[in-house]
C-alpha cells in the first residue's frame, strides 16, 4: 500500500472585512511538516496563487524541495488567481469553480499559476482544482501545460446543490470509485493524465450502490451506509486508522489523504476552532502516521505515485 498525503496550501478561508485575502495559517506548515518528516510521510503542498506572496512560506517551499522531503503542486483557486475576469467583489463572495469559467479562462489561469509556481520552486506536474471544481475538459488544458496527475475527484460525492459563480453548479462525482484510473485525452495516449481521487471510501460497496439506486443516498445513510472521507476532521480518535484498514482490505494501490492548510489555524476553518483542538489534530496525525509507518505503508509524493503506477508517465517526467 502506497500513502499520499496533500495539503491544499492556501487562504485563511474568507476574506478580511477589507476584502483582504489573508494568509496567516501558513504559519502552521513547518509544525505540520515536521511531523510528516519524523514518520518518513512525503507531503505535497497544493498551492493556490495567495500563497505566492508570502516570503516565508517561499522559504519552507524551497527548503522542501532542496532536503527532498515533499512535493509542491498546483491548487487553482480562480476567485484571487490572475488573470481576472470578475470584479473583486463577485469572485471573493462567490469563490466560483474553474470550471465556471470558460476553457482559454481557465487555460490562462492555469498557465498564470503554474508560471509562478515554477519560476520559485519546482517543475508543476500535479494538480488539484480549488473547491474540486474539475471536468473532463480540463484534462487537455492540464496535459498542454505539462501535468500529470489529478487529484480533484471525490467519489461518492457530489457537489451538484454547491453554488460558485452560479446557483447549484458543482460538479457530481457519486459514480466514480477511489481507484485510480486514466483520464483520456482525444487524440494522443501520451497525454493522458492520471486521476487519484480523494480517498473516499465505502464499507460495503455492492450493498451501498444497490441501495443508493434503488432507494437514494439519504436511505442508505439512514442505514449507515454514507461515504468516508479520509481527512481528518473531528472524529473520534480511531477514524483514520479504520479507513486506512478499510483501503487494505478492499486492495486499493493507494490511499490518498487530503487536508486544507487552514485547518491548522483557528478562525480559519470550521472544524478546528480553538488551539486546544489544532493540537489535537496535530497529535491524531501523528499517531495516523506512526500507525502506517508501523503497517509497512510506502510514503509517496502525487507525482512520485504517479511515476510508479503509470511508468509511461515517468518518461514524460524526465524530459
Ligand atoms: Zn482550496
Amino acid at each position: 500500500m502506497i500513502f499520499v498525503f496533500t495539503v491544499d496550501t492556501e487562504w485563511d478561508r474568507k476574506p478580511d472585512k477589507n476584502r483582504n485575502v489573508t494568509v496567516r495559517n501558513l504559519a502552521m506548515l513547518p509544525r505540520l511538516h515536521e511531523i510528516c518528516v519524523d514518520a518518513g510521510v512525503r507531503p505535497t503542498y497544493m498551492c493556490a496563487y495567495e500563497v505566492i506572496a508570502d516570503k516565508e512560506f517561499c522559504k519552507f517551499g524551497k527548503a522542501v524541495i532542496k532536503k527532498n522531503e515533499g512535493e509542491i503542486g498546483t491548487h487553482l483557486h480562480p476567485w484571487t488567481n490572475p488573470p481576472f475576469f470578475l470584479d473583486l467583489g463577485e469572485r471573493l463572495s462567490r469563490t466560483p469553480f474553474p470550471h465556471e469559467y470558460r476553457l482559454d479562462e481557465f487555460e490562462e489561469k492555469l498557465f498564470y499559476l503554474k508560471r509562478e509556481l515554477e519560476k520559485r520552486f519546482e517543475r508543476q506536474r500535479s494538480y488539484h482544482a480549488g473547491r474540486f471544481g474539475f471536468i473532463p475538459e480540463h484534462v487537455s488544458v492540464l496535459s498542454r501545460a505539462g501535468f500529470v496527475v489529478d487529484s480533484s475527484v471525490t467519489p461518492h460525492v457530489s457537489w451538484k446543490n454547491v453554488s460558485g459563480l452560479k446557483k447549484n453548479s458543482g460538479p457530481d462525482f457519486s459514480d466514480l470509485s477511489a481507484m485510480p484510473f486514466i483520464w483520456k485525452t482525444r487524440n494522443d495516449s501520451r497525454l493522458d493524465i492520471l486521476e487519484v481521487p480523494v480517498s473516499i471510501l465505502i464499507a460495503y460497496p455492492f450493498l451501498y450502490k444497490i441501495v443508493r439506486q434503488f432507494m437514494g443516498k439519504n436511505i442508505a445513510r439512514c442505514f449507515g451506509m454514507h461515504p468516508l472521507w479520509l481527512r481528518p476532521l473531528p472524529q473520534t480518535i480511531n477514524y483514520l486508522e479504520k479507513i486506512a484498514s478499510l483501503g487494505t482490505k478492499q486492495r486499493y494501490p493507494v490511499l490518498c489523504m487530503m487536508m486544507h492548510s487552514n485547518e491548522l489555524a483557528p478562525g480559519c476553518n470550521p472544524y478546528f476552532n480553538t488551539q486546544d483542538k489544532v493540537e489535537l489534530l496535530l497529535k491524531r496525525l501523528k499517531t495516523f502516521f506512526i500507525f502506517l509507518q508501523k503497517g509497512g505503508v510506502e510514503f509517496l509524493t502525487l507525482t512520485e505515485f504517479a511515476e510508479k503506477y503509470k511508468p509511461d508517465i515517468h518518461k514524460r517526467i524526465a524530459q
